[in-house]
């Protein structure tokens, strides 16, 4: 761990914060710099990641499932959680699910991601009904139902992204998933607070989160996660989610990419007029990421980032998450995901080779083949020599 005195921002003391994972008091007096300091710092994590990761930038293209958009939570900032009833409120059948799987196919992609509300059917007797018509006892149930179904019948490999899930739900839906995903989004349970961003949704207790992500590390399941800035935390609390993050990662080794969201106020969301992180925040906290997490992949959502998202490259990412050329963000729908061959050309003109990823980083490629005979199966055809995707596009 390295340690900076108070006078110390400098390049000199950059310099010597590259040496080793930042501590948490450096980290937040390096998040606190001023703007004279960021070509400084982002300098150091350009570094930091080239000797990490050099030259190359991963995505994964997929095909995003918005598997139900009912969810019993009431986040503060989201546009694609409903009631039932509501415009937009449903539930994806069977069919639904394989014809855009067979359309991304079509497409060269390798990602299924399923993207759902959290656990609709314990607050909402109607999708009760709706998946005991569709023969399932819970969204859980249905979610396996449909990776196996993914797994089966196409070439793509899905990335569940349930929630809160059980033990249990966790070594299960490991079996016919590669790689699946939960947002810390923050440690700051003050956000639960009445009026504060996850009043009203009792699944985004930091402390339930927390162990979802553990037990996934109990069970070597490779796993994505993240923070969301901007909802309200303080500098403190920004850092401690990356500190716990990082913790859990050196404990268990699973935490195969790290995603850096920058918040974006909504129209109609209690959170509509709330003030967004510039760019100099959101490139301050991708380096200090970087010098935090210097051998873990981290990534930055290029549509949440508006025309010059190339430059999220300067923080020291190594990866723009998944990227569709055919489905719509459906939890930002109102920013559209770059086309591939324009993030191609922007990453170029940075200096880096854009190489599409399976949802599964190279890296923990065999850790997800231990979990079933059907996955290890299934990747060894879908990844090339070195873990990327076989057939990229
Ligand atoms: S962010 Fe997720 S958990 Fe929160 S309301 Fe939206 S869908 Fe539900």
């Amino acid at each position: 761990m390295v340690r900076l005195s108070q006078d110390a921002i400098d390049t000199a003391g950059l310099e010597s914060a590259e040496k080793g994972a930042l501590e948490r008091e450096v980290a937040c007096q390096l998040l606190r710099s001023s703007d004279e300091v960021l070509p400084a710092l982002l300098a150091s994590a350009q570094r930091v990641r080239t000797r990490f990761k050099p030259g190359v930038v991963t995505y994964s293209r997929k095909v995003f499932i918005p598997l139900t958009t009912l969810c019993r939570d009431y986040c503060g900032y989201c546009t694609f959680r409903k009631d039932p009833g509501e415009p937009g409120a449903h539930t994806m059948t069977p069919d639904e699910v394989i014809e855009v799987v067979r359309a991304g196919e079509r497409l060269g992609c390798t990602e299924a991601l399923f993207s759902l509300g959290d656990r609709p059917e314990l607050l909402f007797p109607e999708m009760r009904g709706t998946l005991q018509h569709l023969g399932y006892k819970s969204t859980l149930q249905y979610l396996e139902a449909m990776c196996s179904l993914v797994l089966r019948e196409s070439s793509l490999l899905p990335h569940p992204n349930p929630g809160l899930m059980s033990w249990e739900w966790l070594r299960r839906l490991a079996r016919v998933s590669p790689s699946m995903g939960l947002m810390l989004e923050t440690t700051s349970s003050r956000l639960l607070a009445r009026g504060a961003a996850h009043d009203n949704a009792p699944d985004k207790d930091p402390a339930k989160r927390l162990r979802v992500i553990e037990d996934a590390g109990r069970h070597k399941i490779p796993f994505t996660t993240g923070i969301l800035i901007g909802i309200g935390e303080t500098i403190e609390e920004r850092i401690d989610t990356l500190v716990a993050i990082r913790g859990l990662h050196e404990k268990y080794g699973h935490i195969q990419e790290v995603i850096i969201q920058n918040f974006r106020a909504k129209t109609g969301t209690p959170m509509a007029n709330c003030p967004e992180p510039d760019r100099a925040d959101m490139l301050r906290t991708l380096a200090v990421a970087r010098l935090m997490m210097p051998e873990m992949n981290i990534q930055a959502p290029p549509n949440l980032s508006d025309a010059h998202y190339a430059d999220l490259l300067d923080g020291g990412i190594n990866d723009w998450g998944g990227v569709s050329p055919l489905t719509p963000d459906f939890i930002n729908p109102e920013k559209p995901w770059p086309h591939v061959d324009e993030l191609r050309k922007r990453t170029e003109a940075k200096g880096f080779q854009l190489k599409q990823r399976l949802p599964v980083y190279p890296e923990f490629v065999e850790q997800a083949a231990a979990h079933s005979a059907q996955l290890s199966q299934r990747l060894e055809t879908a990844r090339d020599p070195e873990g990327y995707a076989q057939r990229a596009a």
